[in-house]
């Protein structure tokens, strides 16, 4: 099989279909955590590493910087913060950028991978528009950090977990686990409340809407309303109660 070929079954046919699962599993580990053990520095650590994998990777470098192109970051930062994301278990940054473009492109419509109005599983099914998917992702799959990241995306995540699992297995549970399985679980949410409740500061042609609890929860992210009116702003803030710790961020890191 061609090695183009086979780079898209790898997603369609495994991050894609397996995201439910971690997720469940995320949850799992959040709950036994909280029974093994109410230790305040493993829950710190847990909460820092939320911050590396969550703020800095997703929605900073896997959101804003490499989905939207909304400011400017020196390639060493890119792929610092992108190995960050990448343990959050929700995909490598090419799987990730090609569902969030999919979702600008037809959000709420049939085509968008997360719509919580039509009920659909296109990720799940694997029906992704993948020669729409091959053209816009063109920029990434030219570099081989990405390409690589996204090819042995699995063998990363099991290579870290092994790695902290020698260390020790609580430091595999609070400063992998615990963080990934948070991250997993407010993702899916912000996917789903971020279309389906709070208000709008705009009429888009979609249902986003900005919801203060996912702001809260995800850096900012909650403010979706205003990031479906212009998604290229790096800064998602209307109002003055909108706080965005991503955009904080992103002033600290950008290099435009
Ligand atoms: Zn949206
Ligand atoms: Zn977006």
């Amino acid at each position: 099989m061609p090695a183009k070929r086979r780079l898209w079954r790898s997603f369609a046919a495994s991050n894609a279909k397996i995201f439910p699962y971690f997720q469940v599993l995320g949850l799992a580990c959040v709950v036994a955590a909280l029974f093994i053990n109410q230790n305040w520095s493993w829950w710190a650590l847990s909460g820092l590493v939320y911050f590396l994998m969550s703020c800095l990777g997703l929605t900073v470098t896997y959101h804003r910087f490499l989905t939207h192109r909304a400011f400017r970051m020196k390639k060493w930062k890119e792929y610092l913060f992108c190995s960050l994301g990448a343990f959050g278990c929700t995909g490598s940054p090419i799987g990730w950028v090609m569902v969030h473009r999919l979702h600008h492109l037809n959000a709420d419509k049939p085509g968008d991978p997360h719509s919580p109005s039509l009920r659909n599983f296109e990720i799940l099914a694997g029906r992704l528009d993948v020669s729409f998917n091959k053209w816009t992702m063109r920029r990434m799959l030219k570099e081989p950090f990405h390409r690589i990241l996204h090819e042995y995306y699995f063998l990363w995540l099991l290579a870290a977990a092994l790695l902290l699992l020698a260390i020790s297995p609580m430091v595999l549970l609070f400063g992998l686990l615990v963080p990934a399985g948070i991250l997993l679980n407010v993702s899916s949410l912000s996917n789903y409340l971020n279309h389906k409740i709070g208000y709008r500061n705009f009429d888009t042609d979609d249902d986003s809407t900005n919801n203060a609890f996912i702001a809260l929860l995800a850096w900012g992210e909650g403010w979706h309303n205003n990031h479906h009116r212009n998604p290229r702003a790096w800064n998602l803030q209307t109002r003055w109660w909108e706080l965005d710790p991503t955009a904080w961020v992103i002033r600290c890191v950008r290099d435009d």
